[in-house]
């Protein structure tokens, strides 16, 4: 393991020719690498160690070489390098922001809104970012294998109000493509689901993710197909992310974009204006801008409710229609996410 950390850190852009399975096991996952590998000084060690400690570091090389070395300001940097803050415990900052847990009728299955359900398609993620709302979820719970996903797979059939399967996770796309072709085979068997949505940050994080087979069982499904990518910032979209969504694209892919509102990243007009105009660059249009989940760990990235308000009506000034995220907050209980 040690040995392929630092394989990983020395490497060029000649790794393209990885696989995307073998990139994610070459992925940082060291605070000793990662500060190396971004010319980083020591004063950021003792952080990246404590917040780790938390919730281990994870980026792959791809993602790395998207930030700027010794930039302790990077906004990508911030999204991937733990810090000290994380050991916080402010008030109102807890485990399961969402109370999820109060919402699953079935293993690896939450229902919460009309019409739509999400599927824990995959426990893993490809990235570990530090803001995630997930950071305290109970993965090993939720992984299902084909016979537990039964359970789920009747639930739907058996309540026709539902016509959006939403595969979620970790991120689903980390799932291997034999075990997703299968659970969206017996998604589509389903008469009354016309719609397959993914929510995914693995294109972006390593766009050679969208590979051949990804897209064999991607265009072949009757489904509808949506995928919401996870793009925060628009230097996370370099020319490989490009090619990947225009791969998506042809497969029969709608596709949308959230994004949190993150201090330091991307809380300020002109920095969200980018990022909408060059998504649509990639073909993607914004849907959702989240402000911050209360997740324990991660107080240091909230914006306040007021200044994203603020924020969202100076960028009405700057960016068509069309390009405007939906400024939204999830609460717990409610019937829908909740317009700011
Ligand atoms: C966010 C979410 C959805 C999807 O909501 P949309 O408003 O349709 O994007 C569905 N189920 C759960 C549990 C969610 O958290
Ligand atoms: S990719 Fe999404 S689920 Fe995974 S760590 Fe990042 S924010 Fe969390």
């Amino acid at each position: 393991m040690q040995e392929n950390i630092i394989i990983a850190a020395k490497q060029t852009p000649a790794q393209v020719s990885l696989s995307w399975q073998q990139q994610l096991s070459q992925a940082i996952r060291d605070p000793n690498a990662l500060c190396k590998r971004l010319g980083l000084n020591s004063q950021w060690l003792p952080g990246a160690s404590a917040g780790h400690a938390l919730f281990d570091i994870c980026v792959p090389e791809a993602y790395l070489a998207r930030i700027e070395p010794n930039n302790p300001a990077d906004p990508l940097l911030l999204q991937v390098l733990p810090v000290s803050d994380e050991t916080l415990t402010p008030k109102g900052y807890v485990l399961d922001p969402l109370e999820e847990a109060e919402h699953r009728p079935a293993k690896g299955l939450i229902h919460k809104y009309a019409g739509r359900v999400l599927l824990i398609a995959s426990p893993n993620c490809a990235i570990n970012c530090r803001y995630c709302f997930r950071r305290h979820f109970p993965y090993s719970d939720n992984a299902p294998s084909r016979a537990q996903w039964q359970e789920a797979l009747d639930y739907i059939r058996n309540d026709a109000s539902i016509h959006e399967a939403i595969l979620s996770g970790g991120d689903p796309l980390a799932a291997s493509d034999r075990q997703l072709a299968w659970l969206v085979a017996q998604l589509e068997s389903i008469p009354h689901l016309k719609r397959l949505r993914i929510h995914t940050r693995l294109p972006v994080v390593i766009p050679d993710r969208v590979d051949d087979a990804l897209l064999s069982w991607l265009a072949a499904t009757r489904l509808q197909k949506v995928v919401v990518l996870h793009i925060n910032h628009a230097n996370e979209i370099d020319q490989p992310v490009v090619d990947a969504c225009a791969r998506l694209k042809h497969a029969g892919v709608t596709l949308l974009n959230q994004s949190v509102l993150l201090k330091g990243v991307n809380d300020n007009v002109p920095t969200l204006a980018t990022l909408s105009e060059r998504l649509f660059e990639a073909g993607v249009l914004p849907y959702y801008l989240h402000v911050f989940d209360p997740v324990q760990g991660a107080a240091h990235f909230d914006v306040p409710d007021e200044d994203a308000q603020a924020l969202v009506k100076q960028l009405l000034d700057h960016l068509p229609g069309f390009l405007m995220p939906r400024l939204v907050r999830e609460i717990p209980g409610k019937a829908s996410k909740t317009p700011l």
